[in-house]
């Protein structure tokens, strides 16, 4: 069983943000910023690449809510939504979730960069996003 379903059933503890029949919200353990918390789905799915649309949609709804409710409460300037799918993405647990992580300044322990790597032909690639 995964680590997520064991706190989802109690065997593990963890801090418990929000909960309903479907959806846990707890802090994550590594607290990258204070309030740094996870969403998931009760159900044992993997990520956004394999995962029926209605649980994904329940657990996006849930985080919007609980984004604005962290950020308000904590009096955060900011938020970033993440959510890892697969290895290569970074995904550590594989069981869906989304990561809330409030900022509170530039200077705070999360990097995230976007650089140039190869370029690309843009209507080569538009035409396989669309599947021409
Ligand atoms: P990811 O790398 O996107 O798969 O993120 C997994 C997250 O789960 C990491 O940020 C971990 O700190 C967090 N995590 C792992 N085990 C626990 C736990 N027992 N309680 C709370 N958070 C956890
Ligand atoms: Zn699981």
């Amino acid at each position: 069983m995964c680590i997520f379903c064991k706190i989802v059933n109690g065997e593990i503890p963890s801090y418990k943000v929000y909960e309903d029949d479907d959806i846990l919200a707890f802090l994550d353990i590594s607290q990258v910023t204070k309030g740094h918390t996870i969403v998931i789905p009760k159900k044992h799915v993997t990520n956004i690449l394999d995962t029926d649309k209605e649980t994904y949609l329940k657990v996006v709804d849930k985080v919007y809510d609980l984004a604005n409710k962290i950020a308000k409460n904590l009096n955060a300037s900011g938020v970033n939504i993440l959510h890892n799918a697969n290895e290569v993405a970074g995904q550590s647990v594989n069981h869906l979730h989304f990561h809330i992580i409030p900022r509170y300044s530039k200077d705070d322990s999360i990097k995230i960069s976007f650089e140039d790597s190869e370029k690309q032909d843009m209507d080569q690639v538009l035409k396989q996003i669309k599947g021409e």
